[in-house]
């Protein structure tokens, strides 16, 4: 389920967007070697951990490329129980529902939540090395592997994640794995920001616009280390 449409306010101009459109254009910069981001993607695939982490990600991105489409992706099967993952999600739908809120005028943000629930491919994942940081970065890997692939698969000009906004996370690891993944995929590049310089900006947002907070990590492991 894709839910959004073109940019309220507007003519619908990103119908020419990868996102939900038409192919993609290539707006690599000349001057930048293989598959490095674009300098002013049209599209970009947001993978989403859950909605208090994407409120401030999502406003750096529409500053930072104003008209692109950004599709926000909610792909976790690390989050156990089942009734919490539907939670997180639910609460992403809010969120989305409430995008005149926190972002600018016209900002054309997609929400796709239909990828099915398989916390079977993460606990696979984790199974080699179930404690930290083994399990948090083959968990990273898991994710970021599908969010490349959803990528390219949707026509997006890049893709990012909205771990990296938290501060609790292996950052560098959820880059490395960003990195790694575009390159196996061979398609979008990972766009890579330290969006943590946001973290009382983005709380604060979430914190008015009342958004479920979660209190652990996501997966069984991690509610045990509480
Ligand atoms: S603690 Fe968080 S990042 Fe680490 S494996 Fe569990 S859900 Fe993934």
């Amino acid at each position: 389920m894709v839910t959004g449409g073109p940019p309220r306010g507007t003519s619908g101009a990103a119908g020419g967007s990868g996102v939900g459109g038409a192919a993609p254009s290539d707006r690599q910069d000349p001057e930048a070697p293989g598959r490095r981001e674009p300098s002013a993607p049209e599209s970009v695939l947001l993978h989403a951990c859950c909605a208090p982490c994407s409120v401030y990600v999502l406003k750096a991105l529409f500053a930072s490329f104003p008209g692109t489409t950004v599709l926000l992706w909610y792909f976790n099967p690390n989050i156990h129980p089942g009734a919490e993952y539907r939670r997180r999600r639910d609460a992403l739908a809010y969120l989305h529902a409430r995008r005149d809120e926190f972002l600018p005028e016209g900002s054309d943000l997609r929400l796709d939540v239909s990828a099915p629930y398989r916390p079977d491919e993460f606990l696979a994942a984790a199974a080699a090395d179930p404690r930290r940081p083994g399990r948090c970065s083959a968990c990273y890997r898991l994710r970021m592997a599908a969010a490349a692939r959803k990528a390219r698969e949707a026509g997006a000009e890049a893709f990012s994640s909205t771990l990296l906004y938290s501060r609790k996370q292996g950052h560098e690891a959820v880059r490395a794995a960003g990195e790694a993944a575009a390159e196996e995929d061979g398609g979008p590049p990972f766009l890579y920001r330290d969006f943590r310089e946001g973290w009382k900006e983005g709380r604060e947002i979430a914190g008015r616009l009342d958004v479920f907070r979660q209190n652990y990590c996501g997966c069984l492991y991690g509610e045990l280390d509480n």
